[in-house]
């Protein structure tokens, strides 16, 4: 079939859409818009109604409201260490409101004497005088389509650096007339019907311009189903297709490298580990292969239980590959395979992103002919095309970067590997739908006995210079240390330590005389290698990095975590960070700087005090905080999901899947041609976002 959808005006690039030409193409790149189709899934964060203007007599204190009223005059009050104030008076004919913004003194010339603004914002009363504290602002032009911006329902939309909102809402007004008439409809008929769901360029246009703004709801909630019953498809589909093909062989080994390595460990598996690994086994001897997800918190021997499920798969004579998401936590698997694997005489291989191009060629004739048991490498393991021999199980290491797409790859490539994906992040459960709907579950909810509890303090920056003291001693002592900064480099814009910074700043000040060794994602890999390889033989005493030790990093002498400027990072984040430490026989201690005057920030890093279970703080950290701070702010490209929230939009989540198990009952071939659209809008999904899925 002809793949190619040039054809399909939805496809072009957002260039092409009127008003928008290079310079703004770049922008809107910088927010994943790169199609028409793109743009027009650009949502309003909100709306205004501006059929009617409040006046400012009217205003009442806690209302949030838009005001059309003129600047009159405004001024910049100087107070010290560099922080003021801008203070402007707006006037329509009923009286003044006055507006503050904080610390933004380029705000003095942005406005003009008699100039009509709109002001959105919340009203609060200072004696007598009605006041907006940052409010947004919306200057009225004279470019004769003031239609578009007042007089209606207003869309307001996410924007980035220099785009103002009024170019932004002209230009989706522009891509709705000419657009949305023509977006294909990709919902299956019966469906729109049961489910009452307008037709997607009625969506479209209700969505950006409604009438009102109950239609303005059920228009985005046409376009979350749709987005959810694309990617239930895949999956559903996915997991039918699996359960129909018969692999090559179905694991029954007689366990004697398994066995070999437990009784090799210092250590007995936990009950929690014993149970998941009789899932995994009963999984692997069946003759379709297994699709199934290894949940459980860091340091819960998930590693362990792959370990074993691998030696079986090796001991069969196929062979095992370990995926990771970056090569520092993909060096980490190698060292720790190999410590395993290699005593009972298996071949274990690293296929590096940095390797020179001859190495590469032998390193993949040794999979191609077998010799290597296991491989370990990065994601590009798959989307390089590795050909195996045979290859009998992956273990797909996650940690909290999803990749629906990638797991697809695997089962598309003509081979029915088993393929077991490890995840640390407590996921809830519609998360987990979203996610991982085409897999099984299995859940270590057990940590092993005798982990030490690691005490871990919110300090603010005034008990920073004890905390450098207490790092000192725990390295008198022969420890090792984690600092952990928000950023790389420096940044100007924000009063946020960098790692670079601090690295130069501390060696010289209160570590000085200390080995410092630093660590961040902009190093080359050898580089990070080398300074992990450090750190690791007890050649660094202190590792100043960011958050690139997340993952993976296993340092058992290491005993301090101190992070700064912590409330930059999400708790699930912190979670993660924190787990780096406590892993050896050593007492460990993770202390996190904050703002206390941040209340709501200082009150989330209490949490972690209070607790260490990382469900618990995935939770709060939802709570508090929505989604996407689970992910981490690095995952960035093509989004699956535009309009859809998994935790918000749970109920349509719930009803997209139904619907997408139905449909793939009622059509076990996938050939009917009336569901023909909805597989050409989820293919061409999946292959431009690679299955790359935006939370929050
Ligand atoms: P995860 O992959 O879930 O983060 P790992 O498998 O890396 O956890 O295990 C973390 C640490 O705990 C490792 O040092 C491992 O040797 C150890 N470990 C694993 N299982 C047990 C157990 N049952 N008892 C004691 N220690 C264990
Ligand atoms: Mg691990």
């Amino acid at each position: 079939m002809n793949e190619d959808r040039s054809d399909e005006p939805l496809a072009r690039p957002v260039r092409f859409a009127r008003g928008v030409g290079e310079q703004r193409a770049a922008l809107l790149a910088r927010m994943n818009i790169f199609t028409i189709g793109h743009l027009l899934l650009t949502l309003p964060r909100r709306y205004e109604d501006r059929r009617t203007f409040r006046t400012i007599a009217s205003l009442r204190k806690d209302d949030f409201v838009t005001i059309e009223a003129v600047f009159e005059r405004g001024r910049w009050s100087q107070a010290k260490f560099g922080s003021g104030r801008f203070e402007a008076d707006f006037r329509d004919d009923t009286g003044v409101i006055r507006c503050h913004w904080y610390n933004a003194r380029w705000m003095q010339d942005v406005f003009k004497a008699g100039e009509k603004m709109l002001l959105f914002g919340k009203v609060t009363f200072f004696r007598d005088m009605p006041c907006m504290n940052h409010p947004e602002i919306e200057r009225l032009s004279e470019e004769g389509d003031e239609s578009i911006h007042t007089g209606r329902i207003v869309p307001v939309y996410p924007l980035t650096e220099s785009l103002p909102q009024r170019a932004m809402r002209r230009i989706l007004w522009n891509a709705v007339e000419q657009y949305a008439p023509l977006a294909p409809e990709s919902m299956p008929a019966e469906i729109r019907e049961r489910r009452a769901l307008p037709q997607i360029s009625d969506a479209l246009r209700e969505v950006h311009f409604p009438e009102s703004l109950a239609s303005a709801r059920v228009a985005r909630e046409r376009l979350a189903f749709e987005e959810f019953l694309c990617m239930q498809y895949v999956l559903v589909a996915r997991k039918a297709k699996a359960a129909q093909v018969a692999k090559a062989n179905p694991v029954h080994p007689a366990g004697k490298f398994r066995e070999r390595f437990l009784a090799s460990l210092p250590f007995r598996l936990t009950n929690a580990q014993k149970r998941v690994l009789e899932e995994i086994r009963a999984d692997m001897a069946r003759p379709a292969p297994m699709h199934r997800l290894l949940q459980g918190d860091v340091g819960s021997g998930k590693t362990v239980v792959s370990a074993c499920a691998l030696l079986d798969t090796i001991e069969t004579g196929a062979q095992g590959a370990v995926m990771a998401p970056t090569e520092i936590l993909a060096a980490q698997h190698f060292r720790t395979f190999s410590n395993y694997l290699k005593p009972l005489g298996i071949r274990c291989d690293m296929l590096k992103g940095e390797l020179k191009e001859n190495e590469k060629i032998s390193a993949r004739a040794a999979i191609a002919d077998g010799r290597t048991q296991l491989i370990v490498g990065t994601h590009a393991l798959i989307q390089d095309r590795v050909a195996f021999k045979n290859l009998g199980l992956i273990v797909i290491d996650e940690q909290h970067k999803f990749g629906v797409e990638q797991r697809g790859t695997l089962y598309d490539k003509g081979t029915y590997p088993d393929v077991l994906v490890m995840s640390a992040t407590p996921i809830p459960r519609t998360l987990a739908m979203t996610l991982y709907g085409d897999l099984d579950v299995s859940v270590i909810d057990e940590m092993p006995a005798g982990r030490q509890q690691i005490t871990t303090r919110v300090v603010g920056e005034a008990q920073l210079e004890k905390a450098y003291d207490f790092i000192r001693g725990q390295i008198k002592q022969g420890r090792q240390a984690y600092l952990v900064y928000p950023l790389v480099n420096e940044s100007d814009l924000l009063e946020l330590k960098s790692a670079t910074e601090m690295f130069d700043d501390l060696r010289m000040t209160a570590f000085a005389g200390l080995r410092l060794g630093l660590l961040h994602g902009q190093l080359k890999a050898e580089q990070k290698e080398s300074v992990m390889q450090k750190f690791r033989a007890g050649e660094l005493d202190i590792l100043v990095a960011t958050t690139v030790v997340e993952v993976g990093v296993d340092v058992a002498n290491a005993t301090v975590m101190l992070v700064e400027n912590a409330e930059r990072f999400g708790l699930a984040q912190l979670h993660q960070l924190r787990g780096r430490i406590g892993r050896g026989a050593h007492k460990s201690y993770c202390i996190l700087q904050g703002h206390p005057k941040g209340k709501d920030s200082w009150r989330r890093l209490k949490v972690m005090e209070e607790t260490s279970d990382g469900f618990k703080i995935a939770e709060e950290d939802f709570r508090i905080r929505g989604m996407g701070n689970l992910l981490g702010k690095e995952q960035s490209g093509v989004p699956l999901l535009r309009v859809a929230d998994p935790l918000a939009d749970i109920a349509l989540l719930e009803g997209a899947r139904q619907e997408a198990i139905a449909l793939v009952a009622a059509d076990p071939q996938f050939g009917k041609p009336a569901y023909e659209p909805l597989r050409r809008r989820a293919r061409a999904l999946f292959r431009e976002t690679g299955g790359y899925i935006k939370v929050g």
